[in-house]
């Protein structure tokens, strides 16, 4: 039997990390059981559907590069099976039409409610039942599922262990409603019996649905799949993970400067767990997943550790994969690379410093793009008076030396000034370091001059003695 997952978002807003674990951990086991993994957008709910959520939700799995097998297929196109199948129900007396109006449930619940009882619908209830023979044929009505009176469901989640519920918790559930629309616990079964789903897997918040769903499969005959259901996403704080925990939506992870493989690795962990191994190669999280190494508790959201991963990725991937995501920062500020060094020579020079995509890009203007000003701290700091000499002797040497390369800058600029003018290393470093970059944070000076390029490293060292010899006039 081939394995089958999906996952199956409500397109009601953009794909948030809840969503997106729950479809990575569908996704990766589909891979690890070389199985196949479909996505279905389950869009019944007119109101709250939107296009723009559709879009979203397939931006951010892409994105985060799960891509699916099957579909994406779309509840809304399906309606006329659901409704076959309704039908099917009603004919053989599985389904009933019900046409207790509103106001006569709300009654029947406030008595119940007043009795003590457990507020539900009950078919035997006097008036509900006068209502029901009362009717007319044509009068409005919804279709309940008539579901078994006696008995348990018992289903074994994979993540939780065996669940057992007894049928007289679940009272028949309206699977038509008055304006023929099939209801969401029915198109989930009718779809994912359609689409040969074996697992599935998805958020907490769905397992009360579930006993509910294996009695529809099982009158309509259709095997039941196995069910595995993943616990929360909490906050740092312990609360479940909202906006107000900042970024909730896969985008804004991309927004935010994390690469996808470090998000990835992140939310893989948080609630899986392989020993206690804690970076996954993509192929490994594929090779070592299982849903029973799913955690039952729920996990705390921890943007440090988020971080981390994101500066393990950024440092040990490789530059041409961090490129390929680097270039959305770099579109955001306009900032053209094609006169400069190599975006990933930058990558491999820069990266490690840096926890995130927003601070590379943040970093990395010098390279290719010329400034008028040095940063006032590191100016005021390192272009002073005693500086000048140490930079026109570098300048010199920088306009002689022919040997472009790291290695030959430092011996023969910056140790060959120092050596000449007695003096320490960082007396020349530092002021060579604003005048390249004109700031005073970089990697190490001589392999930054050497991508900087020769040209814009003389013309910024002239404008670094041109600014001390301003400032030494003005003092
Ligand atoms: N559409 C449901 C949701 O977004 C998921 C249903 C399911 O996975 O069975 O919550």
């Amino acid at each position: 039997m081939t394995v089958k997952t999906r996952f199956a978002p409500s397109p009601t807003g953009y794909l948030h990390v809840g969503g997106a674990r729950t479809a990575l951990y569908s996704w990766l086991y589909a891979k690890n059981q070389g199985g196949e993994f479909v996505l279905r957008i389950e869009d019944t709910d007119l109101e709250r559907s939107t296009q723009e959520a559709v879009d979203a939700i397939l931006e951010g799995m892409s994105w985060m590069g799960m891509e699916w097998d099957e579909g994406p297929y779309y509840q809304t196109k399906r309606f006329e099976r659901y409704n076959e199948l309704v039908d099917q129900l009603l004919a053989q007396g599985k389904a009933y039409k019900c046409y207790a109006s509103k106001e006569l449930l709300d009654e029947v619940r406030a008595e119940q409610e007043a009795n003590k009882e457990m507020p539900r619908y009950d078919a035997n209830h006097p008036k509900i039942k006068a209502a029901n023979e009362a009717a007319k044929d044509g009068d409005a009505c919804v279709i309940r599922f008539n579901n078994p009176k006696d008995g348990t469901v018992v289903f074994d989640d994979q993540i939780r262990g065996r669940i057992e519920i007894s049928n007289d918790q679940l009272d028949d559930l309206i699977i038509r409603r008055t304006d023929g629309s099939p209801t969401y616990n029915f198109c989930v079964v009718v779809d994912d019996w359609d689409m040969g789903i074996t697992h599935v897997v998805r958020g907490e918040d769905h397992i009360n649905n579930t006993p509910r769903q294996i009695n529809i499969y099982q009158a309509l005959g259709a095997p039941v799949p196995v069910f595995a259901h993943c616990a929360m996403i909490l906050g740092d704080d312990g609360a479940k993970l909202s906006k107000r925990h900042g970024a909730v939506s896969v985008m804004q992870y991309r927004d935010e400067g994390y690469l996808p493989n470090a998000l990835n690795n992140y939310l893989v962990r948080l609630g899986w767990s392989h020993g206690d191994q804690e970076i996954f190669s993509e192929q490994e999280m594929i090779d070592l997943f299982s849903l029973n190494a799913i955690s039952k508790s729920a996990s705390a959201f921890n943007t440090d550790k988020l971080l981390w991963l994101n500066n393990h990725y950024i440092k040990n991937s490789d530059p041409a994969y961090v490129a390929k995501y680097l270039q959305w920062h770099l579109d955001q500020r306009a900032l053209k690379t094609d006169n400069g060094p190599a975006i990933t020579d930058v990558i491999s020079l820069v990266g490690e410093r840096c926890n995130t995509l927003v601070e590379l890009a943040d970093q990395i203007a010098y390279f290719y793009q010329d400034f008028s000003e040095f940063e006032a701290g590191a100016a005021k700091k390192h272009l002073r008076g005693v500086a000048k000499q140490p930079l026109e002797l570098a300048l010199q040497k920088v306009e002689q030396l022919e040997d472009w390369t790291t290695e030959s800058i430092k011996q023969n600029v910056i140790a060959a000034v120092c050596e000449e003018l007695e003096i320490g290393m960082g007396k020349v470093g530092m002021p060579l370091r604003v005048a390249v970059t004109g700031g005073g944070q970089s990697p190490s000076v001589d392999a930054v001059m050497e991508l900087v390029g020769k040209e814009r490293v003389i013309a910024r060292i002239k404008m670094a003695i041109g600014f001390i010899v301003e400032r030494e006039a003005n003092a």
